[in-house]
């Protein structure tokens, strides 16, 4: 453990052990360069707690990336409470008020929002000792959900690839596979079949699958059958890597514009799209837009604003298909290239 924060690029990490759970905390502060940071909170069993702070610290990371890529004055962290095994009741309330405290004590420097495993109620918990968390609305006593946010600036991102791809971003005769209806890929497909194209969903949960097709008005396709659909845009809202050296080669989709976290199997994905001519939404850039809205929705923002802060996510990915377009290299280059720069100024801005 002391190796991995040794040789970690990051600023920081908080590590508590909390004896009355045996649950390892750690809360990585990755790069407050361009404010303090925010980041999800992930509850999970791990195979050792260095398992958990590799993932905390990765995960943080990636969190610098979304911040700096869309321009958003934040830095990039994660906490991860590593659990033995499933805490529930009133054993898991003490723990995130244990948790609450120790984010207290950062005094700002973190704040955490709700992330695998945790949920707006946790958060709920958390906020009751800090006013560092969100993902609860106390004034209105009810769980704020990213889902809708996140699938709204999906749809911007798969606006800006239309244009940049056929040269218009009319829906109207456009073939759409949604790959999971969940939280995101229900209210995706929804706007998406609003916006007049022909919708198609897969999700392992087939009675789930039908269900929505039902609602929507979507036809429904095997969960294996996903990656030989022929479509404009295939738009993974499941599970991560599902871009992989196996897919890339057997994609039959002009774009790929998902909420899925992770969605390259490896950053070379990204090339391989790229040589195939398959327009790709930088997975960070296009599902940020829950992660843009709640911080301000918890602070009672008005809506309009926070609309308009994951609306901005489409003029981003515009900048980052041009970019990529002139530069001739892929979108996930082009959004790595806009991270650095972006950092680099904020360093120098800091001195
Ligand atoms: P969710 O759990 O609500 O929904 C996921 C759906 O995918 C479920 O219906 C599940 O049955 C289905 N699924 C799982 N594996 C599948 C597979 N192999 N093939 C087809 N369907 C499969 O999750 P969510 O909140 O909608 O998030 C979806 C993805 O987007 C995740 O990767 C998540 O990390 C990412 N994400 C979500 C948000 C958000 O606001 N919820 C924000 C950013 C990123």
């Amino acid at each position: 453990m002391l190796d991995l924060i040794a040789s970690w690029p990051g600023e920081f990490v908080v590590t508590q052990f909390d004896q009355p759970t045996g649950t390892w905390i750690f809360i990585a502060i990755h790069d407050s360069t361009l404010g303090p940071t925010l980041g999800g909170v992930r509850m999970k069993t791990y195979p050792t707690p260095v398992d958990a702070l590799r993932d905390a610290m990765r995960l943080a990371e990636g969190m610098t990336y979304k911040w700096a890529g869309l321009g958003i004055d934040r830095g990039g962290a994660k906490s991860v409470l590593a659990v033995p095994h499933p805490i529930q009741g009133e054993e898991r309330r003490a723990l995130f008020h244990r948790f609450g405290r120790l984010v207290a004590s950062l005094r700002g420097a973190y704040t955490g929002g709700p992330d695998l495993g945790t949920t707006p109620e946790d958060l709920g918990t958390i906020q009751e000792e800090t006013e560092y968390a969100h993902g609860w609305d106390h004034e209105h006593d009810r769980p704020l959900d990213p889902g809708p946010y996140t699938a709204l600036g999906v749809f911007g991102g798969m606006r800006a690839a239309l244009r940049h791809a056929f040269g218009s971003d009319d829906f109207h005769g456009r073939t759409v596979l949604i790959q999971g209806v969940g939280d995101v890929g229900l209210p995706l497909a929804k706007v998406v079949r609003e916006a007049g194209a022909t919708v198609t969903l897969t999700d392992v949960d087939q009675v789930r699958a039908a269900r929505v097709a039902k609602e929507v008005g979507a036809k429904t396709l095997a969960p294996e059958q996903a990656y030989t659909h022929k479509c404009d845009i295939y738009a993974p809202c499941a599970v991560g890597a599902t871009v992989n050296a196996k897919t890339v080669p057997v994609l039959a989709c002009r774009i790929v514009a998902g909420s899925a976290n992770n969605q390259l199997g490896e950053p070379a994905d990204g090339d391989r799209l790229h040589a195939r001519g398959i327009l790709y939404a930088p997975d960070y850039i296009v599902n940020a837009g829950g992660a843009a809205a709640l911080p301000s929705l918890s602070k009672g923002a008005d809506e309009a604003d926070v609309v308009k802060r994951v609306k901005a996510i489409e003029g981003t990915l515009d900048e980052i298909f041009a970019e990529a377009k002139a530069q001739r290299i892929s979108p996930a280059a082009a959004a790595q290239r806009r991270v650095d720069r972006v950092l680099a100024e904020g360093r120098k801005r800091r001195g």
